[in-house]
């Protein structure tokens, strides 16, 4: 595909069209509490998270912050039959088995998921999970968790090379490619658009099933990259369950891009509900313009 050179103009923009909260609030459980490392700081990044659900009008987030792994979960019984989706930003080992079997036929039995970056690292060795998120990386993960999955020639590969799964260069801006521009997230997103400094997810594994791309990224060599278009966002069935996963989103500066923000209210949305109602905000990105909330990034 061809090489991007990102003009990388940056807008910096306080949109805000707050809307009328809806007659019925979609709730949505915004679980936290564990990362990987001290890289992915979900303390930070939660209120973002809530923040630009809260202001579509759509949602109604409860966070629920999870114990420490090896803490006690005796008393950790969330009620996600109380919610339409549960957003993972979160990323722990392992759970209690009752735990896990209440979480399988929640999404079993209807229940909405979204994956938010790093919560692809979570659970390595939890099949039902693996096959939930369609891909993931760390935390074990090898030819043994499933192929790699990426475009070729505009086409959804899977590549059953062994090794590691799981890798990103230097957080930089990168373009981010529709591949299904008919599904109700994307419908009216631009071809092409550039998203804000962030990790780019790169060979990730996993059984993949039910699995639809909805956009790409190309990962360059020059940025320690695998010379592939990685998938960046993704929809997945489970039972009667539905996913939506985006691999971008590393920290709040990341979060406060415009194309992640969208993207996310939209396909939250989706995985609660199965449509999608939001407008494409005026300020979204497109292919040589990066867009940000500026009330929302970091300040510098
Ligand atoms: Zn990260």
């Amino acid at each position: 595909m061809k090489k991007f050179v990102p003009a990388a103009i940056c807008i910096a923009a306080v949109s805000l069209t707050v809307h009328a909260r809806a007659a019925t609030p979609i709730r949505v459980m915004l679980l936290d509490g564990q990362s990987g490392g001290p890289y992915h700081a979900w303390q930070q990044t939660t209120p973002v998270l809530k923040k630009e659900l809260e202001e579509t009008g759509l949602f109604q987030v409860t966070v629920v912050t999870a114990p420490q792994s090896g803490g006690d979960f005796s008393a950790f019984h969330p009620d996600f039959a109380a919610y339409r989706a549960i957003v993972m930003n979160y990323d722990a080992p392992d759970w209690p088995a009752p735990l896990k079997t209440q979480f399988e036929q929640y999404i079993k039995n209807g229940g909405g998921l979204v994956i938010v970056h790093a919560a692809d690292n979570s659970f390595g060795t939890w099949p039902a999970y693996n096959r939930m998120i369609g891909i993931g990386g760390w935390r074990g993960r090898n030819e043994s968790s499933g192929p790699l999955w990426y475009y070729k020639d505009n086409k959804l590969v899977s590549d059953p090379t062994a090794g590691s799964a799981g890798a990103h260069g230097a957080r930089l801006p990168f373009a981010v490619t529709t591949r299904a521009a008919a599904h109700p997230i994307m419908k009216g997103l631009p071809p092409i658009w550039m998203h804000a400094g962030d990790e780019l997810y790169a060979t990730l594994r996993g059984p993949g099933e039910n699995m639809t791309v909805l956009a790409t990224a190309h990962s360059e060599l020059s940025n320690k990259g695998t010379d592939h278009d990685e998938p960046m966002l993704m929809v997945l069935k489970y039972g009667s369950g539905r996913v939506f996963h985006t691999t971008m989103g590393h920290d709040v500066a990341a979060l406060s891009c415009v194309g992640f923000m969208t993207t996310f209210q939209r396909g939250t949305e989706w995985a609660a509900t199965g449509k999608v109602t939001q407008k494409i905000p005026a300020i979204f990105p497109n292919f040589n313009t990066i867009t940000f909330r500026a009330d929302l990034a970091p300040s510098k």
